[in-house]
């Protein structure tokens, strides 16, 4: 009985683990395809500089419009491009297409542009980053590149000389999601950076949370003294604002300010959020 029960239940295991390796074998197959179907496209979403609320740029952000299964999260598909590689062939096409993009904008504006950490894999990273300005004409003080502390996990020696590389072409260098993972001062020391993304988690609860507010407090007041730029990313209440201005946080990020939609180009070459994003046409929210 006991031995039919754990035959049963070793069944039942095997064939979920062939559902899951089903699906990511399904994904992979139309990843590929997607590529050169012109199925991924980019949202950007604004960032605001805090202290005139002036608009410094948009960060960009990765969908994937599948032909059945309609807009998929970055979340969704980003593991399984990076587990297979894709996410080289993937992140270069992000890159050259956000810097196009940045080309229309005010020149005051900044682009940011997620890297994975398996795109520091290969050697020629920095020469890819470069042959993006060049295709592009975008002037690398224009291009933010947004990495998180695992770059700096492992293969640290390599990994820093990249990011000293990308910095001498001139542009900045950005670290996300800062406070979760393991997130150290050290990193703070390991590597000059431009600026700190102050993960959401933590501006989520800013106003109701001493915790929190102790973390921002502290992580903008060390970053004044380190002479780095803070965006709080997540803002979605007004009351967030006043307080992220009173601690000194450069940048703000949220969907108070705008979720990540298309841009569209409208008359004398403006650029403005498109009727998409503004809720003017039914537009899907992608956020769990
Ligand atoms: P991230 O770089 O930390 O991007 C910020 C995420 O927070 C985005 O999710 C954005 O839509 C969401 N967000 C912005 N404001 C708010 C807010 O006020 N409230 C809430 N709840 N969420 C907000 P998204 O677009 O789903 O992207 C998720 C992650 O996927 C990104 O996190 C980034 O790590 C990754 N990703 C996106 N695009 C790319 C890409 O082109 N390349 C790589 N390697 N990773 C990407
Ligand atoms: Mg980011
Ligand atoms: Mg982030
Ligand atoms: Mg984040």
């Amino acid at each position: 009985e006991a031995k039919r029960n754990g035959r049963n239940q070793y069944e039942f295991f095997r064939c979920d683990m062939e559902e899951v390796a089903r699906h990511r074998l399904d994904v992979e197959t139309d990843l590929r395809q997607a590529l050169t179907s012109h199925e991924l496209l980019l949202y950007y979403q604004p960032i605001k500089n805090s202290a005139n609320m002036a608009l410094s740029g948009y960060e960009a952000l990765l969908r994937w419009n599948h032909p059945t299964k309609g807009l998929i999260p970055p979340l969704q598909f980003i593991p399984i491009a990076e587990e297979t590689g894709l996410i080289h062939e993937i992140g270069m096409w992000v890159l050259v297409e956000a810097c196009r993009e940045a080309m229309r904008w005010p020149p005051e504006q900044v682009v940011s542009v997620n890297l994975s950490p398996i795109q520091f894999g290969r050697r020629n990273l920095v020469d890819r980053v470069k042959g993006a300005l060049a295709t592009s004409g975008l002037a690398p003080q224009r291009l933010e590149l947004e990495i998180t502390e695992s770059v700096l996990l492992d293969e640290t020696q390599r990994n820093l000389e990249t990011l000293r590389q990308l910095k001498q072409l001139g542009v900045r260098i950005v670290l996300d999601d800062f406070g979760t993972g393991y997130s150290s001062l050290r990193y703070l020391r390991t590597f000059p950076f431009d600026k700190i993304k102050i993960d959401k988690s933590f501006i989520n609860e800013v106003c109701e949370s001493r915790e929190a507010l102790a973390i921002v407090r502290a992580i903008t007041s060390m970053s004044r003294s380190l002479d780095i730029e803070t965006t709080a990313e997540g803002v979605e209440r007004a009351e967030q604002v006043d307080l992220l201005q009173r601690e000194g946080c450069s940048h703000l990020q949220g969907y108070l300010f705008g979720r990540p939609g298309r841009l569209d180009i409208l008359d004398e070459g403006r650029v403005t959020l498109s009727a998409l994003q503004q809720g003017l046409l039914p537009a899907p929210d992608l956020q769990p």
